[in-house]
């Protein structure tokens, strides 16, 4: 049952352009996890729900209104629903926040409003993608064309359930692909009120579907699937490697968001103050929850004490509290199970020698909730479990560096690649380390800034592709090649 009478939710798939039951008639809970009570029951697609979507799909892509659509009308759509979302940020907002437990200050203010300008952004690059003419010979005319993929599974996670499913659908959309999503299934609501709104936008029947359901099943079965064309996924990299073995039997195109282990530099001669604030902010926003999580502090020694100060005081300051109070800055866990898996890292750390300096247990609000407290260990080094494994919550691991080169050393090692920031007054160190740190973004006294037109992905095994900005025109596209003879 609803805990909030005044919600309005969709707990039917949404296939063909109509909310339906699944085939089987199945249906799972989804929960509050500051309360731990029951939000709704929704639908579950299984493998009949997938081949009538993977049919609607490949219908909207290939014959009617969808692929006969000028790509400017395609634009106008998604630039329709963008002000749409953004004009129900407030509400959808709010259910993100009782299905994921994040701040409503975030949801609404940060989420919503972002995936909008997503939208948007996307909406007006739909018909400003160009091909080439090669002019290299005179017997003929060498022309490039830039065409949708065909149907686009999206596999989300949950941590930013509709932002991060945006990244994928604006653009595929944009590009004129049919989009089927899977979202996570512990955050399945946003997803399907949004399959509503880009409805009632104008986008036509089959061109986006939402098929909640687990990921095991319904996920694999959508990576296997000889109807769908690509998979872009976000989520751990071990279900990455399970999708990539998936995909491999139909040669599916496939991007990998994956997880992340970013290490966050402090220099000696950086400002401290907006230090420990970018610390705090990188670690602690999401709850942790956050692939780009600035989960590794490395400080330069000298300044050592001078920042965990300041950062202690911080972290301290930052009570778990009611996720829909707007004054509340950290929020409930997922759910009780990732409070688990961030309560054992807890104790790994303190079992492998380091120092609890805030933080550290399980909190509740009212008396329930996931809640997990503002964690800081100091005194990491490089081969603990808690400086290599991504936690995803909200534990920060401090370690220290004597200089540059021993910065860049500890920064890259470890098997992720997603992120990184470096904070320092000295334009060429800076430089010279977000030039060294391996990792697809770099922050320079800053972190956990997003525009729709910088690309986001992975080095190593944070995954490969792009979203963002033109490389993800390029990642729902394909190119033919077109020899015109003038002889
Ligand atoms: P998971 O990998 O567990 O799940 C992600 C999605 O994959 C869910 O929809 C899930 O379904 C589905 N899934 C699970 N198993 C399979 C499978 N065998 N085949 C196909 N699909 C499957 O990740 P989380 O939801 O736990 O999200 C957290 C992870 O996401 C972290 O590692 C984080 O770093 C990463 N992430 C990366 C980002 C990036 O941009 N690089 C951004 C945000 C998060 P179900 O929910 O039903 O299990």
């Amino acid at each position: 049952m609803p805990t909030d009478a005044a919600l309005n939710l969709r707990t039917d798939l949404f296939l063909d352009g109509a909310f339906v039951p699944s085939a089987s008639g199945k249906r799972f809970p989804t929960v509050n996890p500051a309360t731990g009570e029951t939000l709704a029951e929704v639908a579950e697609a299984g493998p009949e729900d997938l081949d009538r979507a993977v049919a609607a799909a490949r219908r909207a892509f290939s014959a009617g209104p969808w692929a006969e659509m000028k790509p400017r009308q395609r634009g106008k759509i998604l630039m329709r629903a963008a002000e749409r979302l953004q004009s129900r940020a407030e509400e959808l907002g709010r259910v993100e926040t009782l299905d994921n437990g994040k701040p409503i200050f975030e949801s609404a203010k940060i989420d919503m409003p972002a995936a909008a300008e997503c939208l948007s952004y996307f909406g007006e690059s739909a018909d400003k993608l160009y091909g080439e003419t090669h002019m290299g010979r005179p017997d003929a005319m060498l022309l490039t064309l830039r065409e949708p993929i065909g149907v686009v599974g999206a596999i989300t996670p949950w941590n930013f359930p509709l932002l991060q499913a945006m990244w994928k659908i604006a653009p595929a959309l944009a590009l004129g692909n049919a989009v089927i999503l899977k979202p996570a299934s512990v955050t399945p609501l946003t997803a399907l009120l949004f399959a509503e709104l880009l409805a009632e936008a104008g986008l036509p029947p089959g061109a986006f579907q939402v098929l909640p359901g687990p990921g095991a099943v319904l996920g694999q079965a959508m990576a296997e699937h000889p109807g769908i064309d690509k998979i872009s996924f976000t989520g751990e990299t071990e279900t990455g490697k399970s999708i990539l073995r998936a995909a491999a039997g139909t040669v599916k195109r496939v991007s990998m968001e994956l997880g992340g282990k970013s290490p966050n530099v402090v220099f000696a001669d950086a400002d401290l103050e907006a230090a420990a604030r970018g610390a705090i902010n990188a670690i602690f926003y999401g709850k942790g929850e956050l692939c780009s999580a600035g989960s590794r502090l490395l400080v330069e020694a000298s300044v050592h004490d001078a920042l965990m100060e300041k950062v202690v005081a911080r972290a301290q300051r930052m009570a778990p509290a009611d996720p829909l109070d707007p004054k509340t800055r950290l929020g409930s866990l997922v759910s009780e199970k990732q409070r688990d898996v961030v309560a054992r890292y807890v104790e790994s750390g303190q079992r492998e020698g380091a120092k609890l300096v805030a933080g550290g247990k399980r909190a509740s609000v009212a008396g329930k909730g996931a809640f997990f407290e503002a964690t800081v260990f100091d005194r990491v080094t490089p081969e603990m479990t808690i400086a290599r494994d991504e936690i995803f919550g909200p534990v920060l691991s401090t370690l220290t560096f004597r200089d540059e080169a021993d910065a860049v050393a500890v920064g890259n090692s470890t098997i992720y690649g997603l992120a990184a920031a470096v904070w320092s007054t000295d334009v060429k160190k800076a430089l010279r380390t977000a030039r060294a740190l391996q990792a697809g973004t770099v922050w320079i006294n800053t972190y956990n800034l997003y525009d729709p037109a910088l690309p986001f992905g992975g080095y190593k095994q944070s995954g490969f592709g792009r979203e963002r900005g033109r490389y993800a025109l390029e990642e729902y596209t394909q190119v033919k090649s077109i020899w015109v003879d003038l002889t």
